[in-house]
């Protein structure tokens, strides 16, 4: 595993992603468990962002506290699977942005080919974190971060929920100042691209397509 990947084995994420896994989940719970999933990782994403010193009054004293220093955020799902890490990372910073990045894999090549794209003007300035629940060949992930970085970004991240050993190589040679987040790293790919063992097309799980 590179160093800059980070495995988030919290017993409630395992336990949660283990539900997901199971091919008999309906698309109701599916969603649902993205949601809180999405919290308990978004929350060990965003462990170390900066904090400043203010001075607040309690109802009995006034007293010295810590809040966010206004570092500013912006979500940026790979559509469409990506949509399922948004409502849960809202819930945790709801004043964050989100920036849509449109891809799909061609099912020849395996090659991630653009379709649509909308960030917000000032990325520069904030922390984005580009979030796709599958890093199968690592090929979207690395179109998703070019874009991030030429529309401005310097400080991103990538979230997602399962990672291909492949796929993570792949996106660090690329992109190695981008820390990755997952909750597993899964054994292989079969010979379509998706992960072995998996969750199946995450798309199809999360909006019931299939
Ligand atoms: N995309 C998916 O939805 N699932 C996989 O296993 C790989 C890519």
């Amino acid at each position: 595993m590179p160093d800059n990947t980070t495995l988030i084995d919290h017993p409630l994420v395992q336990h949660k992603l283990a539900m997901m896994r199971e091919k008999d989940t309906s698309t109701q719970k599916f969603r649902h468990l993205l949601r809180e999933i999405s919290m308990l990782m978004g929350y060990e994403v965003l462990r170390n962002l900066p904090m400043e010193n203010v001075v607040i009054e309690t109802p009995l004293e006034a007293m010295q506290a810590q809040k966010l220093s206004g570092k500013k955020l912006c979500i940026m799902p790979i559509l469409r699977a990506g949509l399922g890490f948004v409502d849960g990372l809202l819930d945790l910073v709801p004043s964050a942005r989100v920036g849509h990045i449109g891809l799909y894999r061609d099912p020849k090549t395996l090659e991630a080919v653009e379709y649509y794209k909308k960030f917000p003007d000032d990325l520069s300035n904030r922390l984005a974190i580009v979030v796709d629940p599958m890093l199968a060949t690592g090929h979207s992930a690395v179109a998703a971060v070019d874009y991030v970085k030429a529309a401005g970004a310097t400080d991103i991240r990538f979230l997602c929920l399962i990672a291909a050993p492949v796929g993570l190589e792949t996106f660090h040679k690329s992109h190695p100042d981008v820390p990755v987040y997952t909750a597993a790293i899964d054994r292989e790919l079969n010979d379509h691209g998706y992960i072995l063992p998996g969750i199946g097309d995450a798309g199809d799980r999360i909006f019931g397509t299939k």
